[in-house]
């Protein structure tokens, strides 16, 4: 077996026994990184120095005998997360040249289990995407490709598209991601591969540079759903730098992966089953159900009745939150600074965000503070603000009822690096299926649980009550059980 190939669970027995050392699973995937790279352009900055510098003092605490958790295990990291003294793009120009004098919570809370970090992971420009198009470091592109059109060149989805194709092709064990609309559970769908956007407040959002506040929650992606399990405890916990974390207990999620189905009920949203959705959507769904019935759960037709506004609130509110965010920056404090003529500060600050942003960033920015402008604000930002209320009380109401919710992950499998990409409109409906639990800040899952007609990945979400992250990965253990998801992509290290 080619070391890039194991799961972390395996990496880590494999390290406990002495089988490999974190310095030789660390080169193996840094061999990878430098045969695949090139293509896929996941990585936006590998770190090959401190990788091995980390794996050496991994397998020099090992010896001693105080092994953490993720002790020796190479990870990418989203470059959306800030790596004291690594550079952190937000992969954006205006941030091209930042190196953080600080690391985030998320990302020292992996380094104290024991993680090595193979480097920087490729996003949509602040996050802003669902196709890894937009990034200003260039295109991710999808390890997967068309049974029938194997040289068109797939999108991974996005926003978390680096992370999302280098752990489907072997170019990292695990990676850390964002979802603020969808950007952790689309991109892994997209490429047959578990990832899980916990309840907002469970991982600290300090470090991590900001899109919209009051939806972004980092969480993490890997190739089965007991590795995000075990990345997911160590990301998690309270963190006083970070105002919304929340001051709950971390349970140990992988314990709950072989929870029984048995007696739990399945809520199954009627409001997404949308038209004009492929069949094979569908088909797979309904499999999903079916498996879930044979595990022994029950599943119960419920109704979400306000998800149809679910994308219009979203993209209100998003870009709200990002235009207040993105203020910051100005050519004075971080990275890019595109000088002034005749010394006028308002000239620095348009020159530098104009030749700094890039043009869906610039569309958000136009949105969010109209929006917020005086006028606009009661008719479109108050409003949302209270459709976003109604849609979390449809999931109080259905929690009453059930455990978890089964859906659909995305209405498609991968598309084409020039599809749907000239039509901002079109683009946004990838996250369809993945707003609603950020709006309403519960925990969401996807894991891939089968194969359409072309070939590609398709996933399946678990949404769950908020906090109760336990069953949501309880459910995704079962669906990924059941589906027995062995195909892999085309580009794979080790192939
Ligand atoms: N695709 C959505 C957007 O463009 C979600 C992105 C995300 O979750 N970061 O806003």
């Amino acid at each position: 077996m080619h070391p890039t190939d194991f799961t972390l669970r395996g990496a880590a027995e494999a390290l406990s026994e002495g089988a490999i050392s974190a310095v030789e699973l660390t080169r193996a995937h840094l061999d990878a990184i430098e045969a695949l790279n090139p293509r896929l352009n996941a990585y936006v900055t590998v770190a090959a120095d401190q990788a091995l510098d980390q794996a050496r003092a991994s397998d020099e605490r090992r010896a001693r005998g105080e092994a953490g958790p993720l002790e020796g295990l190479p990870l990418g990291i989203k470059d959306l997360f800030c790596t004291k003294g690594l550079r952190t793009t937000a992969g954006s120009r205006i941030l091209g040249n930042f190196v953080p004098p600080y690391e985030s919570t998320v990302s020292a809370n992996l380094l104290r289990d024991g993680a090595v970090f193979l480097g920087k992971l490729n996003l949509d420009e602040f996050a802003m995407g669902s196709s890894n198009t937009s990034s200003a470091f260039g295109p991710v592109e999808n390890p997967w490709s068309r049974r029938n059109h194997p040289d068109t060149r797939l999108v991974p989805g996005g926003s978390s598209g680096g992370s999302a194709a280098a752990v489907a092709a072997r170019l990292a064990l695990g990676a850390t991601a964002t979802d603020t609309g969808g950007s952790i559970r689309q991109p892994a769908a997209f490429c047959g591969i578990a990832g899980i956007k916990p309840t907002y407040g469970r991982c600290s959002r300090y470090g991590i540079v900001a899109f919209a506040s009051s939806l972004d929650q980092a969480g993490p992606v890997a190739r089965t759903v007991e590795d995000c399990a075990l990345l997911l405890r160590s990301m998690s916990g309270f963190d006083p730098k970070d105002s919304t974390s929340a001051d709950m207990p971390v349970p140990d999620f992988a314990a709950a992966c072989g929870r029984s189905m048995k007696g739990l009920r399945i809520g199954v949203p009627k409001e997404y089953r949308l038209e004009g959705m492929p069949h094979e959507i569908e088909a797979l769904w309904q499999q999903g159900l079916e498996w879930l019935r044979e595990a022994g759960a029950e599943t119960v037709e419920i109704s979400l009745p306000h998800t149809k506004y679910a994308l219009p609130t979203y993209y209100i509110v998003a870009p709200a939150e990002a235009s207040s965010n993105l203020a910051r920056y100005d050519g004075v404090r971080y990275g890019l600074r595109v000088e002034e003529r005749d010394g006028d500060l308002k000239d620095l600050y348009e020159r530098t965000r104009a030749e700094g942003f890039g043009a869906e960033v610039k569309r958000r920015i136009m949105i969010g503070t109209y929006v917020l402008s005086h006028g606009y604000y009661d008719a479109y930002y108050l409003k949302a603000q209270k459709v976003r209320a109604l849609i979390k009380r449809d999931f109080d109401e259905a929690f009453g009822r059930v455990d978890a919710i089964v859906t659909p992950a995305t209405p498609s499998a991968a598309f084409g690096m020039h599809e749907k990409t000239d039509d901002p409109v079109t683009m946004y409906l990838n996250d369809v299926f993945t707003v609603t639990a950020n709006l309403a800040g519960l925990p969401g899952l996807a894991v891939p649980a089968g194969l359409d007609a072309q070939g590609l990945p398709l996933g399946l979400q678990v949404i769950g009550r908020a906090f109760d992250e336990e069953t949501v990965f309880a459910v995704g253990a079962a669906l990924e059980r059941a589906a027995d998801f062995t195909a892999l992509p085309s580009v794979r290290a080790g192939a």
